[in-house]
């Protein structure tokens, strides 16, 4: 099939053309026709399959015929996203597609000032693209309703949900009119999602599955390294001195100082890199992005929530710096390579305590994922003796796994041996830094606090890992 097959409007046409599509996606291809007739729409799919495109260009062509003028603070289509960056993105794409067209778009999200924001609303926006807090701030100053909405779409659904989002997405959910259009997206169906999903859209949705999780991780050339969490760092210096044709390298770290500690390794071994996370301001984190994009630098390190749904093409390699304690991540994670039917080759870290978080991923994927050149240990140097500080911070790794354990599985009686007890730990010692998006237990420093809403699975499990 063509796009110009398709009943899409001249100035969508000639916007197709401009960024260059030929043939739709195998998702465009099944959802554009269902949704011009105005269906709802469940979507199977992750980052990668062309989904932005399979609902904005009926959404537009849709806008341009129902003939409605939008009225002043008022949104005619809503497409609610979890991350600024992907919020960004997704705007952009729309844009792109009605560039020739009157339709107009915004995007709103937490973590800048919302001056220019709220003047972007004031005559009101036929596209408004968002992340949900900062929506729900801008609803309750009066800066926008939705009580004219006529197209929602809500995007990246279970990671909406891991990071908490689920009772603002209700708020959201209540806030609209009876009378829309449902498209509801997400990478993963567990029940969960599933049950959101039955809330938002109307009955019988038309359900379309594209790239089931197992097709990209056949495309994608894995290896393992099990490696002492203290050499991690001269392990990824190392495989990425030695190999050039790493040339657009993803590497993901759990924690937001983790992602720091990688980029100083490897600025010091001169390696161009940048790290994107929660910390960085958003001007930072734009400047990283496009930096990666044009290949100034070779390395970006990133947390999964600041690397969600980045859309980069040609990431040749991905890095688990850490394993992710969430098997799903691993998946999308590693999706970030091998997209447009290209390959990618994904490489893992596990240190001894995260063994069993490798099993639930290779259990997830059904994947045995095969150990790298062995070779390459010899080359690295010893691990430095353990000083005091050391000590304290691999304490803390133990003590987290040990949390996770008991969170994963509060029926399995036995600790590994090197787990202490929380009871048992050190008088000083204190939980590790948490994960971006994660609820740090009770007692933390202000500044570890993150926003957190009550019901998610993060929190759920810091309440539980809290209580134990
Ligand atoms: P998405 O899954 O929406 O993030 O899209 C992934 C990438 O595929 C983006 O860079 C899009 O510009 C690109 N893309 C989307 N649809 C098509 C298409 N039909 N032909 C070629 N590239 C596309």
């Amino acid at each position: 099939m063509l796009f110009s097959e398709l009943p899409l409007a001249n100035p969508l046409q000639r916007a197709i053309r401009a960024v260059g599509y030929e043939h739709p996606t195998p998702i465009q291809e099944k959802s554009i026709l269902s949704l011009l007739e105005k269906k709802d729409l469940l979507g199977i799919a992750q980052t990668g399959t062309g989904k932005t495109a399979a609902f904005a260009l009926p959404i537009l062509q849709l806008l341009l015929e129902s003939g409605k003028v939008r009225a002043p603070k008022t949104c005619r289509a809503l497409i609610l996203l979890p991350t600024r960056e992907l919020a960004i993105q997704v705007e952009d794409c729309f844009r792109q597609y009605a560039q020739f067209t009157a339709i107009s778009t915004a995007c709103i999200f937490g973590g800048v000032n919302d001056a220019s924001q709220k003047r972007n609303l004031i005559r009101g926006v036929d596209v408004l693209v968002a992340t949900p807090g900062r929506l729900l701030d801008l609803i309750g100053q009066k800066a926008v309703s939705l009580k004219a909405l006529e197209f929602f779409v809500l995007d990246e659904a279970d990671r909406m949900l891991d990071m908490g989002f689920i009772h603002d997405i209700r708020k959201v959910v209540a806030l609209l009119p009876q009378n829309r259009q449902n498209l509801f997206f997400s990478a993963t169906m567990p029940e969960d999602i599933t049950k959101l999903a039955a809330t938002i859209l109307r009955p019988n949705p038309v359900r379309v599955e594209v790239a089931p999780q197992s097709t990209p991780i056949e495309r994608i050339r894995q290896e393992l390294y099990r490696i002492d969490k203290r050499r991690k760092g001269a392990l990824l210096k190392e495989l990425l001195l030695e190999h050039t044709e790493m040339k657009k390298v993803l590497v993901f770290s759990r924690t937001k100082h983790g992602a720091d500690k990688i980029t100083r390794v490897l600025e010091k071994a001169g390696v161009k890199c940048a790290a994107i996370h929660g910390n960085k301001s958003q001007n930072r984190r734009q400047e990283a992005l496009g930096n990666f994009k044009s290949e100034k630098i070779r390395v970006l390190v990133a947390t999964d929530i600041a690397a969600r749904g980045i859309d980069v093409d040609d990431v040749s390699h991905v890095f688990n710096y850490d394993l992710p304690d969430v098997p799903e991540t691993f998946v999308h994670r590693i999706g970030r390579t091998a997209r447009a039917g290209k390959d990618g080759i994904a490489i893992s870290f596990c240190s001894p305590d995260e063994e069993q978080d490798l099993r639930a991923i290779e259990k997830l994927t059904r994947v045995k994922i095969p150990e790298g050149d062995k070779a390459v240990y010899e080359k690295l140097p010893p691990p430095q003796k353990e000083t005091p500080e050391s000590e304290m911070r691999n304490a803390r790794g133990r003590m987290s796994r040990n949390d996770a354990e008991k969170r994963a599985s509060k029926s399995r009686e036995k600790r590994p041996r090197d787990v202490q007890p929380r009871d048992n730990q050190p008088r000083d010692a204190q939980p590790r830094e948490p994960r971006e998006g994660e609820k740090p237990a009770e007692g933390l420093p202000h500044k570890h606090r993150r926003r957190n809403r009550p019901g998610s699975r993060a929190r759920r499990r810091m309440r539980e890992a809290a209580s134990n």
